[in-house]
């Protein structure tokens, strides 16, 4: 019996009393091909390391830990923990921890991992995302300076879109470019939303984050560009002139000079910017920040 068909859930929630979370985004995958195509979208070797993001009853897990030397799962459903000591029975190489990711130390359990020489090759994240949470797992993961290679995520289409999007759309966004600023970006999978159970209400797509190995522009200050991306996206109705005045306490006569220097037009809005421009903001302002 295969462990993500539709019978095989039903089975584990009879035999354990299992009621799916909504509250928990506990949508699990059906499809075999879509198991392939995320982990082959990893590209996972047989010397990683894969740290998976939300197991449920380890269907990814068990493909990851097939192809993978080591792979660590971590799921904060409690009643999930016999389900997967039974479903992963099979591999050796697994260990599941009963945690919420936000509160994990990532970088700690690689260092665990790297010092009991679990594995001697990448480490690759991996998971079809509790869709509730996406955006803070994914930046916690990029902020927190995650020592991983690649980040292979399912997530509700729309904000695969967001992520993704070039300037000039109405996707593009804050996420955009904080996105795109550690990592470059690739679709791996366009996912049906009859491919879960329970079926949630949107589609869902695979993007693979790559992490680079350095910055895309050279920035003077980092906080400093965030926070201008944060201005300027909060009212992107707005002209930059009005969106970024305040940011680092800068008058509009400031970011007027600013905008000036960068040789860019103070009617424009955030959207239009691409992250050469919004550096080259963000440098002005740094060199005027506590002025
Ligand atoms: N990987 C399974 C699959 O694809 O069928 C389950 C994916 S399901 C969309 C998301 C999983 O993340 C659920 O098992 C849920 O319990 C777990 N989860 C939800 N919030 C979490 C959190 N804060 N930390 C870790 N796991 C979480």
């Amino acid at each position: 019996m295969k462990l993500y068909a539709p019978s095989t859930i039903r089975d584990i929630k009879d035999r354990y009393d299992f009621q799916l979370s909504k509250s928990l985004g506990q949508n699990f995958i059906t499809d075999g091909g879509v198991i392939d195509s995320i982990v082959e979208g990893a590209g996972i070797g047989s010397e990683d390391l894969v740290i998976e993001i939300g197991p449920g009853i380890g269907v990814l897990t068990d493909a990851a830990a097939d192809a993978a030397a080591r792979v660590v799962a971590v799921e904060i459903d409690k009643k999930l923990m016999p389900v997967l000591a039974e479903t992963l029975a099979g591999h050796d190489n697994v260990r599941v921890i009963n945690a919420d990711i936000l509160k994990t130390d990532i970088n700690g359990i690689i260092r665990e991992e790297r010092e009991a020489g679990t594995f001697t090759g990448d480490v690759k994240i991996m998971g079809n995302l509790p869709y509730y949470i996406t955006t803070p797992i994914i930046m916690g993961l990029l902020e927190k300076g995650v020592e991983a290679e690649s980040i292979t995520i399912m997530m509700q289409k729309e904000v695969a879109d967001r992520v993704e999007a070039s300037p000039g759309g109405k996707t593009y966004g804050a996420l955009s470019v904080a996105v795109q600023y550690y990592c470059t970006v690739s679709r791996i999978a366009q996912v049906p939303k009859e491919v879960f159970i329970p079926r949630p209400k949107v589609d869902s797509a695979v993007l693979k984050l790559s992490l680079r190995d350095s910055s895309p522009v050279e920035l003077t200050d980092k906080a400093v560009f965030f926070s201008c991306v944060k201005h300027g996206f909060g009212q992107r109705r707005k002209t930059l002139l009005n969106s970024l005045t305040g940011v680092c306490g800068l008058s509009k006569q400031q970011i007027g000079e600013v905008l000036d220097e960068a040789g860019i037009d103070p009617v424009r809005r955030a959207e239009t910017l691409d992250m050469e421009e919004f550096a080259a903001i963000a440098n002005g302002v740094a060199d005027r920040c506590g002025r």
